[in-house]
């Protein structure tokens, strides 16, 4: 179906107003060039007749002028003026007319004298139309002018059968144009409509699916290349959402079937009071590990869609840090790990949002004892180069395989995943850091050697050069 707003047909209208006017200057133009031309023939025939007129007179100068009348008239097949013309004398006066002329309406030529440029033009508007050239000249120093004529009927005829012509022709090439522009638009629409029906066939269920690229280097292959590519994006997000949902789906199952089994155990027969309260205990830890991992999900479901967004504010990050250091101390006391901090307690301002850099903290800090056997040592320092402050949290723990380095930051990564949820992790912890770290313009990044420890750094702008680049 033709719609009138397509590319296709615009092409076509556009190619019809833009060759109009060029071919309505074209016809006019021509109409009048051709008008031009034979005015020239005409004229040029109209001196040479003037010249014949002339000769008769030159040869027969000594002849009266009644004599040379009655010559003229008694000799109609004189070739003279093609039987048009009229001779005036010096005073205007008319010396001769030759029959046919007398019934045109042929005017006095006006006075000019020898040598002077012929004159050509047209005879008036009543009458048979003339084209009339007067030339004067000197006979035996008696000054005549001598003026002769050409019908202009067939010649006007011609001109119209060429503006009939014109009238045709335009609004036919006009329609051809109009007909060829529709028609290169199709070809050129072609590729976008084969681009439009494979990128309808593309949904949720053939996302690996891509539309064909064209072989030309053209805008149609950067377009299709582009689409690709945001297809690209659009399955891995996709992707990813899918594995994050299967991923979060068994990350709640485990602990929901350990409730469930804690309680359906207990209440398979009479239970003492101190069964009870251990099912309870374990009903209890259970709750608030799925809570905290509910937590975790929700604010990853929230810095995925955007909605979460942090407030950042200048703050002092060593203040932080030493408060960081008190409760990462007195955590590692627990389990007789050794916790160093090498702080300044010079201010280090910062652009960030207090409690989520807060959360950072704790999640290396706590993943730091965590993954640290007893005896074993933490450290907390804190340097600063001309545009960035660096946070390390080092640890003398288990250490993470180098293959498994790039997937520290990965949701649900786990390097062990019985050993992780049985101190409570989520896998979730670093990720969100990460996602933290990023959103207040800095870098983590994880350097650890199996066996021997980790060694985490944040890598922050400082507060003049965060708002610099803002
Ligand atoms: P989790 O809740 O399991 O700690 P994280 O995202 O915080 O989740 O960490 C992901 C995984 O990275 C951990 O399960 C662990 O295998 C590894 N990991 C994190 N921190 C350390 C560390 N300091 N030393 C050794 N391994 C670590």
């Amino acid at each position: 179906m033709i719609h009138v707003f397509s590319i296709r047909f615009r092409i076509a209208a556009w190619y019809f107003l833009s060759a109009a006017p060029i071919l309505i200057v074209l016809a006019v133009g021509s109409w009048f060039a051709m008008r031009a031309s034979m005015y020239q023939g005409i004229d040029e025939e109209l001196f040479r007749r003037t010249l014949g007129v002339e000769q008769f007179f030159q040869t027969r100068g000594d002849n009266s002028i009644p004599e040379l009348q009655r010559e003229l008239t008694n000799g109609p097949d004189l070739p003279l003026g093609g039987g048009l013309f009229q001779v005036f004398d010096a005073e205007g006066s008319l010396l001769f007319e030759s029959p046919a002329i007398a019934r045109h309406n042929a005017s006095h030529p006006g006075r000019h004298s020898p040598g002077e440029k012929p004159v050509y033009r047209n005879s008036g508007p009543s009458g048979p139309r003339v084209r009339l050239g007067a030339r004067s000249t000197a006979i035996n120093g008696k000054v005549i002018t001598i003026q002769v004529a050409e019908p202009l009927r067939s010649f006007d005829e011609s001109l119209t059968d060429f503006a009939h012509v014109l009238y045709l022709a335009i609004p036919i090439l006009l329609l051809a144009i109009a007909a060829a522009g529709f028609w290169l638009g199709g070809r050129a629409m072609a590729p976008v409509e084969r681009i439009i029906l494979e990128a309808n066939a593309i949904g949720a269920n053939n996302l690996t699916a891509r539309i064909s690229v064209p072989k030309p280097r053209d805008e149609l292959r950067t377009l299709s290349e582009t689409l690709n590519a945001m297809l690209e994006r659009i399955e891995s997000s996709v992707n990813r959402l899918g594995q994050f949902t299967a991923d979060a789906s068994h990350e709640l199952r485990a602990p929901l079937t350990l409730i469930q089994t804690a309680a359906e155990y207990t209440l398979r027969r009479e239970r003492s009071r101190e069964e009870h309260l251990e099912a309870l205990r374990k009903i209890l830890y259970e709750t608030k590990r799925t809570s905290a991992l509910v937590d975790r999900l929700l604010e990853l479901a929230r810095a995925d869609s955007g909605k979460s967004q942090l407030h950042l504010m200048p703050m002092d990050l060593a203040e932080l840090l030493n408060e960081m250091a008190e409760s990462g101390a007195s955590l590692a006391r627990k389990k007789q790990i050794q916790f160093t901090a090498h702080l300044d307690t010079v201010p280090v301002q910062i652009l960030a949002d207090d409690s989520s850099l807060r959360e950072v903290f704790i999640i290396l800090i706590d993943n730091a004892v965590k993954y640290t056997a007893r005896k074993g040592s933490i450290s907390l320092r804190l340097s600063m180069d001309a545009a960035f402050a660096m946070v390390e949290v080092a640890d003398t723990g288990v250490g993470i395989v180098s293959d498994d380095l790039p997937r520290v930051f990965d949701r649900f990564w786990r390097a062990d995943k019985v050993r992780s949820r049985e101190m409570g992790g989520t896998g979730l912890g670093l990720s969100i850091a990460k996602w933290i770290v990023d959103q207040s313009g800095g870098v983590i990044t994880v350097a650890s050697e199996f066996g021997v420890g980790s060694n985490f750094t944040v890598k922050l702008p400082l507060l003049s050069q965060a708002s610099r680049r803002n």
